[in-house]
C-alpha cells in the first residue's frame, strides 16, 4: 500500500505484503477458532495443524529428506553457535571453521568454548571480501565437522557452491535460507534465524541429519538439546508459536510464487540489475566483494566520496527507500534485498542512484 517504504533492512527485514494482510485478515479469529494463534494453546489441534503444515511446506520448498528432522527453536542464530558444538562435539573434538565474514567469526569464537575449533580459513586479512577454492583448504584430520557461513549478511560473501568436506558440512543459512534451491543431503546441519527471507525473529529453524542426534554433551542445557526438542516434535516448551504461524504463511507464499527455482530466478536478477548499477557507476559506487561470490541478498557498496553517505541515506529515505546504511563495524552502505523485496523496489533504488550521482557527481 502506499503508506509502506521498501525496507532495505537486513534483518528484521521485509516480508510480503500479502502475507501481512493474509495474517491480518487471521489475527482477531483465526479460521473460526474464536481466537488469534498467539492466545492458543500450542498443544491444542489447531496450533498442531499450523506447525505440522508450516514443517510440511518447508519440506517440499526444500526437499528436505526424510531422514533429517525439521526443529523450530529459539533464541536465535546465536544460539546454535553454541548448541551445535555442544550437540556434536565432545569437548577435547576439533572442528574446522572457514571463516568469510563476522558471523562465521563469531560462530568460531562460541565454539571455543565447548571443543576446540581451529580456523582454517580466514578471509580476514583481505577484509572479508572472498570465499576460499576448497582445493585449498587443509581440513584437521580428526575434524568432527567443517562450519561455513553461507551468506555473511554483513560483508555480502555468499558460497556460490558447496564444499565436499571429509566429515561433516554445516551451514549457517540465516541470510539466504530459502533464497534458493539447496541440495539438503549435502549437510550434516543447516541452521537460519527466521527474521530475513522466511518470517518475524523469535524463530530459529535447524534441519538437521537424525542420526546426528543424541550424543549431546552431559551439560547441554534441554533448550539446546536437539534430542529434547526432536522427540517432542519442537513442542518440548512453549514454541514461538506465532512467529511459527507467519513463517508457516512464507512457505506458502514461496510455494505459489513456484518454488525456490522461481524465487532464485527473481532474486538473481534484481541482484544482476543492483550490482550492473554499482559496476556502471564509474567509481562512484564501489562494491568491494569479488564478483564471483557477490551475495544475492546482502548488497555492500561504499561511496567513492565518502562524505556524501549522510546525504544518500537522508535522501532515499525521503523517498521512502530506508535503512541503506551498512553495518556499523564496516561503513558504508548496505541494501538487502531478501525474497520479499519487490523488483520494484530495486529498480527504485536503481533510478535513485543514477540521480543521486549525476546530482553529485
Ligand atoms: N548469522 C548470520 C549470517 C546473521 O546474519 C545473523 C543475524 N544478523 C546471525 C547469525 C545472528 O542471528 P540472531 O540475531 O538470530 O541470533
Amino acid at each position: 500500500s502506499d503508506d509502506r517504504v521498501f525496507n532495505f533492512a537486513a534483518g528484521p527485514a521485509t516480508l510480503p505484503e500479502s502475507v501481512l494482510k493474509k495474517a491480518q485478515s487471521e489475527l482477531i479469529n483465526w479460521r473460526g477458532s474464536g481466537m488469534s494463534v498467539m492466545e492458543m494453546s500450542h498443544r491444542g489441534k489447531d496450533f498442531t495443524s499450523i506447525i505440522q503444515k508450516a514443517e510440511s511446506d518447508l519440506r517440499s520448498l526444500l526437499d528436505i529428506p526424510s531422514d533429517y528432522a525439521v526443529l523450530f527453536l529459539q533464541g536465535g542464530a546465536t544460539t546454535q553457535f553454541a548448541a551445535i558444538p555442544l550437540n556434536l562435539c565432545k569437548p577435547d573434538d576439533t572442528v574446522d571453521y572457514v571463516v568469510t565474514g563476522s558471523w562465521g567469526d563469531k560462530a568460531f569464537k562460541e565454539a571455543q568454548k565447548y571443543c576446540k575449533p581451529k580456523v582454517i580459513w580466514s578471509g580476514k586479512a583481505e577484509k572479508y571480501t572472498k570465499v576460499p577454492a576448497f582445493e585449498d583448504l587443509e581440513q584437521s584430520p580428526n575434524a568432527k565437522y567443517l562450519h561455513i557461513c553461507a551468506n555473511e549478511t554483513i560483508h555480502g560473501v555468499e558460497f556460490k557452491n558447496y564444499p565436499n568436506p571429509k566429515t561433516l558440512l554445516v551451514a549457517d543459512m540465516s541470510s539466504n535460507f530459502c533464497s534458493k534451491p539447496v541440495d539438503i543431503s549435502k549437510f550434516g546441519i543447516i541452521y537460519a534465524g527466521a527474521q530475513k527471507n522466511v518470517g518475524p525473529s523469535g524463530v530459529t529453524i535447524v534441519i538437521i541429519r537424525k542420526d546426528l542426534i543424541g550424543g549431546a554433551q552431559d551439560s547441554t542445557p534441554v533448550m539446546l538439546d536437539y534430542k529434547i526438542h526432536h522427540e517432542n516434535n519442537s513442542l518440548y516448551n512453549t514454541p514461538p508459536c506465532y512467529g511459527i504461524y507467519m513463517c508457516g504463511l512464507v512457505f506458502e507464499d514461496l510455494l505459489e510464487q513456484g518454488g525456490l527455482k522461481e524465487v532464485e530466478k527473481k532474486n538473481k536478477n534484481k541482484a544482476e540489475i543492483l550490482y550492473e548499477a554499482i559496476d556502471q557507476s564509474n567509481g562512484f559506487y564501489r562494491c568491494p566483494v569479488e564478483h564471483s561470490v557477490r551475495s544475492l541478498m546482502n548488497v555492500p557498496f561504499t561511496l567513492e566520496k565518502a562524505e556524501l553517505e549522510g546525504e544518500f541515506v537522508k535522501e532515499a529515505a525521503k523517498e521512502k527507500m530506508v535503512q541503506l546504511k551498512g553495518h556499523r563495524s564496516v561503513g558504508g552502505m548496505r541494501a538487502s534485498i531478501y525474497n520479499a523485496m519487490p523488483l520494484a523496489g530495486v529498480e527504485k533504488l536503481v533510478a535513485f542512484m543514477k540521480d543521486f550521482q549525476a546530482r553529485h557527481a
